[in-house]
Formats: structure tokens, sequence, C-alpha cells
């Protein structure tokens, strides 16, 4: 029986498209974005299905038949073998009824990388049928710009420049990028801040003739493949766990929780998703007062969480607008027009109350959490963690969360020393397989923030 899988868009009025188009993709030409037409029904996990095995089957019902289920198999050993730990995705014990589900294990330490290895493994993998090659350009202000460049470094049809603010990145952030050392990667460290290198990206992707030419692509966390890629963890917690769980997600663009979001509705036993937020509060304001409301970024110390506008939100409000893309284009214009969004009662109560909740933490809060951690259970938590893990202590003292919670772990403490050296005096050491990190050589090239120049670099560099 064939299994044709469509996708739409959230804004209503861009072309369905199959899984492939939709990878390659990324943003709709309405300037939404895509979802599948239908929620699949997670099936049974099979007996001692390793984690790699237990995506390869969650995957496929959003492939369906666009590629074979071998394939699909072989895609996820190879991109879940790079992990340094044979779990995977390990669930830990931190509290009474407290675990962490540590998403940090992949060769670039944050939770990026469950997604972004397979992500740059199906691109590869459906160019090479195509007969196709892209170009894959990005800025970065640290921690997706070396999940990205580690997710293609070995694809032969992917080429990638990734753009960062020379001078503004931490040292192991900067190295993660530069000293990987693969002919299809180039990394640039544009004279600027990251806006600027944000500002030029959008401008090579608007130039048409450039970004046809080019065949520029993106792997953005608006990228369908890895909102995909992420709704696995949740399933195998809920697995292992035999739910009902709550889950409780160190909250940024919204993309990881709309995956916990889709987790649940295919039916695995989720009761509460908790979104943490830290100074950044745009989100806990919404979830808990109905007001999102934009305002300027504070830089924090989880600045994976600096966000102000979450763009995979678009992708919850096409759904509590029952699936309407007219409607849910309307709403972002006046969003983006005046600056605030609300959602009526009656949505509010069917899609959130009971089903969200949110909490928020300041950056004192933040070394607090990640003290008191460390001194209860020997722990080191990385700051985006510790959001997570005080947002549950929040809600629980106030009376609002019960039961088995899981908090994910995005980033492995080694990633922000800093901060955890602050909290509690121990400076977390490289896991072994980064331990020459700062011994390798570094391959990068400074350029002006000048648009021509990085255009004149992008349309050379690999040819
Ligand atoms: C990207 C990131 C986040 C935010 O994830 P979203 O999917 O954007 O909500 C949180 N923590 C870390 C460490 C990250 O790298």
């Amino acid at each position: 029986m064939p299994n044709d899988v469509r996708y739409v868009s959230t804004r209503g009025a861009a072309p369905e498209l199959g899984f492939t188009d939709a990878l390659l993709a990324g943003l709709a030409t309405d300037g939404g974005l895509y979802v599948p037409a239908q929620w699949p029904a997670l099936p049974p996990r099979a007996p001692g299905a390793t984690y790699a095995q237990r995506a390869a089957q969650i995957v496929q019902l959003f492939i369906g038949d666009e590629l074979p289920a071998a394939t699909v198999q072989r895609l996820c050993d190879e991109a879940y073998a790079t992990f340094s730990h044979p779990a995977v995705v390990p669930l830990v014990q931190l509290h009474h009824e407290h675990f962490v589900q540590e998403l940090f294990h992949g060769p670039t330490l944050a939770f990026k990388d469950v997604a972004l290895q397979l992500v740059g493994r199906l691109f590869d993998e459906v160019l090479r049928e195509r007969g196709q090659r892209v170009t894959i350009v990005g800025a970065t202000s640290g921690d997706t710009g070396s999940a990205a460049i580690d997710g293609v470094k070995d694809c032969a049809n992917v080429d990638i420049v990734i753009l960062y603010p020379h001078g503004r990145t931490s040292d192991v952030q900067r190295r993660q990028m530069t000293t990987v050392s693969s002919p299809n990667v180039r990394v640039v460290a544009v004279e600027g801040t990251f806006d600027d290198c944000q500002d030029m990206v959008k401008a090579m992707f608007n130039d048409a003739e450039f970004r046809a030419r080019m065949q520029l692509s993106a792997v953005n966390s608006i990228n369908w493949a890895r909102v995909m890629a992420q709704i696995v963890y949740y399933i195998t917690a809920t697995d292992l766990l035999a739910g009902p769980i709550n889950v409780c997600v160190p909250s940024g663009n919204f993309g990881n929780v709309f995956s916990g979001w889709i987790a649940r509705r295919m039916g695995a036993p989720i009761d509460q998703l908790v979104v943490a937020a830290n100074a950044n509060d745009i989100l806990e304001r919404f979830f808990n007062r109905n007001d999102m409301s934009a305002a300027a970024v504070v830089p924090s110390l989880s600045p994976s969480m600096d966000i102000q506008v979450s763009s995979n939100f678009e992708r919850l409000l096409f759904e509590m607008n029952g699936r309407d893309g007219g409607l849910t284009a309307e709403q972002l214009q006046r969003f983006r027009t005046s600056g605030r969004l609300s959602v009526e009662t009656d949505q509010r109560a069917e899609f959130i109350e009971g089903r969200f909740q949110a909490a928020r933490l300041d950056d004192t809060e933040t070394l607090g959490v990640i003290s008191r951690t460390y001194g209860e259970s020997g722990m080191l938590l990385d700051p985006h963690t510790a959001v997570g893990v005080g947002a549950v202590a929040k809600l629980r003292a106030a009376g609002t969360l019960h039961g088995t919670t899981v908090t994910l772990a995005t980033a492995h403490p080694a990633k922000f020393p800093d901060a955890v050296e602050r909290a509690t005096g121990v400076r977390p050491p490289l896991p072994p397989h980064l331990a020459d990190l700062f011994e390798l050589p570094e391959q990068c090239t400074v350029l002006p923030h000048d648009l021509a120049a990085i255009k004149q670099f992008v349309s050379t560099t690999f040819r």
C-alpha cells in the first residue's frame, strides 16, 4: 500500500509537498512552515529496540515511501553512532520523581546534534538520488553553526558556509567550527555583529538569481526535518518511564517543545509540557498571561535561549487555529505590525490550560540551581539545563506540577564552563572526543561586513 505523506504550509498559500521537497525547501514559498497534512498514530515499540531503531520507525511515518525502510534505518544508525553514549540520550535521575534526559552526547555537545546528524545525512541521500548539490549558508552566534557543520562535514553533495561574528563567540564555540577540516566546509569570521551576519544570509536568500545559481539551502530550526528528528527522544522517554510523564524544555525558538507537542499528539503518554525561559520570557508570558509581546533581547548566561520571537511557535498557532492557514497568516501579520499576539479563550482552554505550563529564571536563579544541584547530587548542569531544572522546582513549589518529570538537558556543562565554574568552583572538562580541541589547527577566512565580498566568497570557494 503506497504511503504518500503530504506537507502543508502553516500560511495555507504554498503548494503541498512530499517529504523530500519539504526537507530541501525549509521555508514554504508563502513564508510559512511545513507540517504534515495529518499526524500519524504512535506505533508500539518493538521489544528490545535501540534508540536508532525506534528513531527509524518513527521518522519513517513522516517520510512515507519516499525513502525505503532499509535506507532510513542505515541513516539513523550512522547518525546516532556519532554519539559518545551507548544509550544515545540517557535518562539520569536527579531527584525524587525528576529525571534529566541528556541530549548532549553528540559531536558538538548540544541537543541540536540529535536532529542535525540525521538531517545532514537525509540531505546527502536525497541529493545523491536526484543528482543535485546544494550550498547551505547560515549565520551563527555559537551553537547552531558547529552542529550544522558537523552534520554535513562528510556529505558528498552538500557544501556549507557558516558566518560568525569575528571575536564574539567563545573559544570552544569558535574552535568547534574552525577545526573541522573537510573540503566542503568553510567558516567565515565577519567583521561585524551576529545581526550583520544574519542580515547578509537573508540578503543572499532574497537574491533570487544568486539563490538559484548557488542552489542555496538552509538547515535552521524551522526546517521540518529537525522538528521531526526531535520527536523521537520524547517517545523513548515515555517508553522507558512507562508514562504519563511531564517534560520540561529549556526553550528558545520553540522547535524542541513543539516536537514534544507532536509526540503527545501522536499518543505518547505526556501530561504537561513545561516551557522554561530565561529573562527573555516572551513564551512564559504567553503561556501564563496570554501576553505575547516582543521586547528587546537581553543577553543571559543561557545564550541559546536569548530569543524574543520564537519562529516555531507558528506551528502551534496553526494548530490552535484549527489548521486555518489564512487566519494564521493574518495573525502573524498583525503581530509583526503591532508587536502583540493573543489567542481566544476557547483556544486556550483546548490547547493550553492543563497541557502547557511555563516558568522563567533569571541569571542569579540559574547560578543558584547549578550550585544547589551540584551540592545535592554531584551533577554539573549547563546554564540552559539549569533553567529547566529550576522551572520544575518552581512549579512543584507552586503546587501545579505533579508526578514524574523529565527535564531535557540541552547542552553539556563543558560547553559553558565559565558559568558552571562560577556557580560550583568546578571547571567541567571537555569529554575525551574533544580533548584535543585546543591543539588542532584552525581554518577560517576573515571578511569585511560587505555583502558583495561574502557573495563573491560563497560563489567561488568550492569551484
Ligand atoms: C537551541 C538551544 C535551545 C533552544 O531550543 P529551541 O528548539 O530553539 O527552543 C536550548 N538550549 C540549547 C543549549 C540550545 O542549543
